[in-house]
């Protein structure tokens, strides 16, 4: 049995959660009280103390708990629902770098991530040998250097917080050194997942950069936001980073405009914008999270009439080939 929220890891290290996070099922089960079947879909189960403590104990069907539990639909073969649906495999050069927009380029800092989402469209990535270790971290940066048209890095994974503050300061002292870049991007779920990441060594190196940051955080449900994270998302806007969202529509998580009001409402809240709502990618092994082809428009809809504009999200999608995410609806 492991006790929802001892005392005893509150003050434990981002790097003690990410070692003791759970990924046995039967210890899930345990802590959850509720029935977990052990399976093996090929992408383990994992999920740390701090956002398993948010999960209501005995709710088979709560929302934070759909998004980490293994379950038998994944294992359904279903048409057009296929490993690398944003076709990633071979667009990379260098190793680790992802360059498919315009004055943007995308680093993969770490294959690692803190928690495993189901729906994730890297469930099948090839991650080891396509992080930016070794030879490939000069390769990346001698291509950055040399693109006088890039503006942009985002670090991305993964989880790039995954990766320890030493690696994550030297790589932004030697982007700070690169003159036409403009500002360092993060794509990360580590705040929300595990706050603690948001430790001093990270405020330093983010307070010491030269360019302009932004904090891309991802959350679906509002009770993925609890004081803890509330807490590390006002150090981060300390360092005078912007900070916005990015969800996935999900069918039982948050496909309801009450929920993604909430969300918005919340984030907002939070000193977060909500930035884009992704339409989920055609995975293998996630189609139980479609939410269908019409839901949607109806929930945009009723979002724009609740709340001011800024704080609907763009509705995207990602489609290969294209020279921006394409906004639907
Ligand atoms: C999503 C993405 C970006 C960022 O796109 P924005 O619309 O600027 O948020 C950049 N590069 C890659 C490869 C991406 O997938
Ligand atoms: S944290 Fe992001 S990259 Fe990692 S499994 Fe979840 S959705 Fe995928």
């Amino acid at each position: 049995m492991i006790p929802l929220k001892p005392v005893s890891w509150q003050g434990e290290s981002w790097q003690w959660h990410l070692a003791n996070a759970v990924d046995e099922p039967a210890a899930l089960a345990s802590a959850l009280g509720i029935e977990v079947d052990p399976l093996d879909t090929g992408f383990p189960l994992r999920v740390p103390l701090p956002y398993l403590a948010r999960i209501e104990p005995g709710n088979p069907d709560d929302p934070l708990l759909r998004q980490v539990l293994p379950v038998a639909e994944e294992l359904v073969p279903a048409d057009g629902w296929i490993a690398d649906p944003l076709a990633e495999r071979n667009l990379e050069a260098p190793a680790g770098l992802l360059h498919k927009y315009a004055g943007r380029a995308l680093l993969v800092m770490t294959g690692a991530c803190a928690i495993n989402c189901r729906y994730c469209f890297r469930r099948h990535f090839p991650y080891a040998d396509r992080q930016l270790d070794g030879p490939a971290w000069a390769g990346a940066l001698d291509y950055l250097s040399s693109d006088q048209t890039l503006r942009e890095v985002i670090l991305s994974g993964g989880d790039p917080l995954a990766a320890n503050d030493r690696r994550l300061a030297r790589l932004s002292e030697a982007l700070d050194a690169i003159d036409h870049l403009t500002t360092l991007r993060i794509h990360t779920r580590l705040p929300v997942v595990i706050p603690q990441r948001v430790c001093d060594a990270l405020l330093d190196w983010l307070q010491a950069t030269r360019l302009r940051t932004v904090i891309v955080i991802h959350a679906n449900h509002p009770n993925e936001l609890d004081g803890d994270v509330r807490d590390a998302l006002q150090r981060l806007a300390g360092t005078g980073a912007t900070l916005l969202n990015q969800s996935v529509l999900l069918a039982g998580v948050n496909d309801s405009a009450e929920v993604l009001i909430e969300l918005s409402e919340r984030l907002f809240d939070m000193g977060v914008l909500p930035y884009y709502l992704h339409r989920l990618d055609r995975v293998q092994g996630a189609r139980h999270f479609d939410p269908g082809a019409s839901a949607p428009r109806q929930l945009l809809q009723t979002m724009r009439n609740a709340l001011p504009g800024y704080l609907v999200p763009r509705f995207v999608a990602e489609i290969p080939g294209e020279g921006a995410k394409r906004v639907l609806l």
